[in-house]
């Protein structure tokens, strides 16, 4: 089967396909699922989606993903703001129809009185009395509803947007890495998509792909626990390196992005060195014990978005330059160059995922 995935062109085709062929059925939920164990961001999960093989039932399924994605649980969330808002826009709409009906028919009315009293040849004092109190008594309801109304409206838009605000809560856990608090693969996806969404943009970009060097080491010397804590301490390095408007990401295990819009290519190589320096001497001892896991080095790999002609050729470039900054030594930066090759004869990459 891997060699049948190999010949799908992109990640979501080949998670559609291996899905396909392995009877799940095609609900997005799913679908999030294998693709997570695709990219191999989180090894437990994985392995425990691996060990259901081809006869996973959907509980199997729910239960892996209620434990590995909190977010999960707020689909249900989603579903019901999603009908609750439904339901105020219904309302809403009502609400100006009525609206509409009541001013066609005080417009009726107002047409009527006049053609009666412009139709009659001799204008009584009574005719002109009963038209006013006709047309007063209309006017005041129209208003008194307009005003009922008016005030519907506001309610309702105030519970628009505590849905909106809930809806945008949802998005925000669904797009952000529970353990260093960036944003995840799927919102990664998103923003480097977005890169190529306009010339000025793609002229002004470049992609920074770090990986934590000899990061099993810490995991087999010191447990995943610590592991966890010293990836969630390089998520903060990263964050705290650069602007606000970068857009920081980890995008599996020990694998992080980072997309700079708005910088030259020298600004970019030098926000690179300055992540890898800072981190480099960022003390990682245990202040209980004593234990000093540091030094915590990456190899970050960095290509410019005019040096490639879509996201997926993006990422493969500034990868084929990490892949370089690792096989050169570790703890470097390293730009993409045309010519840059994998060597996959001694791959680092075969033991990535
Ligand atoms: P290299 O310098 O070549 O990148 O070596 P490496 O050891 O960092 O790379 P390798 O791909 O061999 O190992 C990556 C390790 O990252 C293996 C895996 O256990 C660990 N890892 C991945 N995700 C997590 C995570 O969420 N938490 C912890 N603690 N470890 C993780
Ligand atoms: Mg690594
Ligand atoms: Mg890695």
């Amino acid at each position: 089967m891997q060699a049948a995935l190999s010949k799908v062109p992109d990640i979501a085709a080949q998670v559609t396909y291996a899905m396909r062929i392995m009877g799940i059925a095609p609900l997005p939920r799913n679908y999030e699922l294998y693709y997570e164990a695709y990219l191999g961001s989180n090894p437990k999960l994985t392995k425990e989606l691996a060990a259901l093989g081809s006869k996973a039932t959907q509980e199997e399924l729910d239960g892996i993903a209620s434990r590995y994605f909190a977010h999960i649980h707020h689909a249900a969330g989603v579903d019901r703001a999603h009908s609750h808002l439904a339901r105020e826009l219904g309302d809403l709409l009502r609400l100006l129809q009525d609206e509409q009906s009541a001013l066609e028919n005080y417009n009726r009315l107002l047409g009527e009185t006049y053609q009666h009293i412009t139709s009659k040849s001799t204008t009584s004092v009574e005719l002109l009395r009963q038209a006013v109190t006709i047309l007063t008594e209309a006017t005041a309801d129209t208003m008194t509803q307009g005003k009922e109304r008016v005030e519907c409206v506001s309610l309702k838009s105030f519970e628009m947007d505590v849905i909106r605000q809930e809806l945008d809560e949802y998005k925000r856990i669904a797009n952000t890495d529970s353990l260093t608090r960036l944003a995840n693969r799927r919102a990664f996806d998103e923003k480097l998509a977005s890169v190529y969404n306009s010339e000025h943009m793609r002229a002004q970009s470049s992609l920074l792909v770090a990986d934590i060097d000899h990061f099993k080491k810490i995991n087999d010397s010191y447990g995943h626990p610590v592991g966890d804590k010293i990836l969630a301490t390089v998520g903060t390095v990263i964050r705290t390196s650069l602007r606000r408007d970068a857009f920081v990401a980890r995008t599996g295990g020990e694998e992080f992005a980072i997309i700079l819009n708005d910088t030259t290519f020298e600004e970019s190589f030098h926000l690179a060195e300055r992540i890898r320096n800072t981190l480099s001497g960022t003390p990682f001892k245990n202040s209980k014990t004593g234990v000093n896991y540091g030094p915590i080095t990456l190899s970050i790999g960095l290509c410019q978005a005019v040096q490639a002609d879509d996201p997926v050729d993006l990422y493969n470039k500034a990868d084929i330059a990490l892949y370089c900054a690792k096989n050169t030594g570790r703890n470097r930066s390293m730009v993409f160059e045309d010519g840059m090759k994998k060597d996959t004869s001694r791959s680092w990459l075969i033991y990535r995922k």
